[in-house]
């Protein structure tokens, strides 16, 4: 130990890992020293090595993973779209209609394929109905052209929709990722609070139910924590509708059950 230990221990403060490099900076999560080689960031905050790996920090790489070619309800619309067109085709065939049992066949072909997130679906159930349209403006029917385009503009949509990338397993940036881990991850309790909120102004029950949840969810909220839990606006929302509906009610009610007891007790 030397003198300057115990003068300074910040300025001779060593990584708990590598004790031969300075340590630049501390752990976010336990507070152990770092170096400038061990120490990662994750989401903006620097951690050391076994901190920076624990799913609690690293949360959304947790979510892509949990996510990551997993079917979504799009996979699953296309599946039953798939079986569909299958018995389509079995009975069109049977009953000696080629050209439309073939094109239905096709449609299973696609639908399938997308169920099973195989590569290309996803293009080909951009560029099947594309093709139809153009077939059906060709033979005059305007119609199905045009229903056959919209469905091919859908399915271009699908491009933008993170939790179709991560089923087929294709790249996410971490800010996209994050938009849906918010959505679907992010103090949930706070929405559905709301949404018990709205309910309670048709059915007098749940506004009590929408301030208790309400209140919970707001109680749960910490922006600092790992992962951190929003939502604070919604718990608030749900909290003022909540109430502002039981005392509604409570107006609307109280004149009636006054009446009501009034008749029980004078009859
Ligand atoms: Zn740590
Ligand atoms: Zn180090």
């Amino acid at each position: 130990m030397s003198a300057a230990d115990g003068l300074s221990p910040s300025l001779s403060a060593r990584c708990a890992t590598n004790p031969e490099e300075p340590a630049t900076g501390t752990c976010s999560r336990c507070g152990t020293f770092f170096c400038g080689r061990c120490v990662q960031t994750v989401l903006g905050r620097t951690y050391c090595g076994p901190c920076a790996g624990r799913p609690e920090v690293n949360y959304l790489e947790r979510f892509r993973q949990k996510l990551w070619g997993r079917r979504d309800g799009w996979g699953w619309l296309a599946g039953m779209a798939g079986a569909l067109f299958a018995a389509l085709a079995v009975f069109l065939l049977l009953e000696g209609q080629p050209v439309p049992g073939a094109l239905c066949a096709v449609g299973t072909a696609v639908c399938g394929a997308f169920f099973l997130g195989l590569r290309g679906a996803r293009e080909a159930v951009i560029a099947t109905p594309l093709v139809l349209a153009l077939g059906s403006a060709v033979q005059g029917q305007t119609e199905a052209a045009v229903g056959l385009a919209f469905l091919s503009l859908a399915a271009l949509s699908l491009r933008f929709d993170t939790r179709n990338q991560l089923f087929f397993r294709r790249p996410v940036s971490e800010e996209r990722l994050l938009r849906l881990w918010h959505v679907r991850e992010n103090n949930p309790l706070a929405r559905q609070a709301l949404s018990v909120a709205l309910g309670g102004l048709l059915l007098p029950l749940l506004a009590p139910l929408a301030l208790l949840l309400g209140a919970w969810a707001l109680k749960r909220v910490d922006p600092t924590a790992v992962p951190p839990i929003g939502r604070r606006g919604q718990a608030l929302a749900a909290l003022v509708l909540g109430g502002a509906s039981l005392v509604l009610w409570a107006l609307v009610l109280w004149p009636r059950l006054g009446l009501f007891l009034a008749r029980f007790t004078g009859g």
